[in-house]
């Protein structure tokens, strides 16, 4: 998770990655890629929730969700992370200009509608208007400095997989399972998946109208990050603070950057509270304070040459550095060769892999200055190859 999910309700713009909703591919992010047969490019428009100041995130308190010192900057970060840039306030501006327009030409065909239409159309004028002003508000807030959306974790006690996201998980294996039953082929790599089950499962099995349920699913969104954008130095190690193991609830409500990107300091207390004050971020005011305790700020540094733990989703580097010589492994097919050679190759790893300084052409194929690479062998009679597929097969 990034900071897209919260820049897709604030500004209405990806931030990082590739975003897909209802087989569109949403404004913002990386469009690098040309746009997948079966999809259209999701026309800008105002975002959903353009007061949104803070984000409140509920945890599983298992390590694979909650992730303890490797989650302490996601928290404290997360407002300099999401905060407006040049071509979001630009963005803004458009889709303020749409509604302006939208709200005349309401205006204008309210005036012009027969008596028995004039009710419809005065009720669009006025929805129309509120919209614009809702926008227009948007663009000032951002011109005026408005800053990113803080974020609050809250981490709940284990629940070995009984937590409501535990569910969600399941949909894209069960989609995967039921396209190898029906014989479908998908090209191994994250990017294709990702398309596959954007295509075909754009949205709820059921949907959310007709389903009970504070936690039913209205909506999929899709995202393919870019493995460049996992590395240690955007989702850091921190260092550690005393009886964090007791604690539960994590806010990142500080407005200085700078400071959280190298402190991180956070809010921490044992247990999370719903009352108005805690809700509004204002822990000290907490209603259930003689209950509950007062909240701890702490700081939570960068740990100094962090070597977390090898975790592939977060630092290819390190993944790739745990690589070694000799070593055998599976590496995707390239999709236009994919029904002479099938899906991913057995190789053998020749050397450690390594960044490129610069744009490099290698035996036709092109790789650019920043792809970490690896000579292998693909075959029985050792002819050298290379290739940037340092990521996992799937
Ligand atoms: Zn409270």
């Amino acid at each position: 998770m990034t900071a897209s999910s919260s820049t897709v309700g604030s500004n209405g713009r990806v931030r990082h990655g590739e975003f897909f909703l209802e087989c569109q591919r949403l404004p913002g992010g990386d469009h690098s890629r040309p746009l997948p047969e079966g999809f259209s490019e999701r026309p800008e428009q105002p975002p959903d929730f353009p007061e949104m100041e803070r984000k409140l995130s509920v945890k599983d308190g298992c390590a694979m969700q909650f992730d303890g010192k490797d989650n302490y900057h996601q928290v404290s970060e997360w407002n300099g992370k999401t905060a407006p840039r040049e071509e979001d306030k630009e963005h803004a501006k458009r889709v303020a200009a749409a509604a302006e327009a939208a709200r005349a030409a309401a205006e204008e065909a309210a005036r012009a509608a027969a008596e028995e239409d004039a009710r419809a159309a005065a009720e669009k004028a006025a929805a129309e208007k509120a919209a614009a002003e809702a926008v227009q508000a948007l663009v000032v807030r951002l011109e005026t400095g408005g800053l990113g959306v803080s974020r609050v974790d809250w981490k709940l006690e284990t629940m070995h997989g009984k937590n409501v996201c535990d569910p969600l998980s399941n949909m894209p294996k069960r989609t995967l399972n039921e396209a190898i039953g029906r014989g479908d082929m998908i090209n191994v790599g994250t990017h294709e998946v990702v398309l596959y089950l954007a295509r075909h499962r754009p949205t709820p099995e059921v949907a959310k109208l007709v389903k009970d349920g504070w936690w039913t699913v209205g909506q999929i969104f899709y995202a393919y990050y870019d493995h460049r954008q996992f590395t240690a130095l955007n989702v850091p190690k921190a260092v550690g603070f005393s009886n964090s193991h007791e604690c539960h609830l994590f806010a990142g409500l500080g407005k200085d950057v700078e400071a959280a990107r190298l402190h991180g300091p956070l809010a921490v207390r044992g247990n999370v509270c719903a009352c108005p004050h805690c809700t509004a971020g204002n822990f000290d005011d907490c209603e259930m304070a003689a209950l509950l305790g007062p909240v701890r700020r702490v700081k939570v540094p960068r740990e100094q040459n962090a070597t977390a733990s090898l975790r592939q989703m977060e630092s290819l580097q390190q993944w790739a550095a745990s690589l070694k010589k000799g070593q055998l492994a599976s590496t995707q097919v390239a999709p236009d060769e994919a029904c002479i050679e099938g899906l991913y190759w057995l190789v053998l790893l020749l050397a450690m892999p390594y960044t490129l300084e610069k744009d490099t052409i290698f035996n036709t194929d092109s790789f650019e200055k920043g792809d970490l690479v690896v000579k292998v062998n693909v075959s029985s009679n050792l002819t050298a190859r290379s290739h940037s597929d340092c990521q996992p097969a799937l």
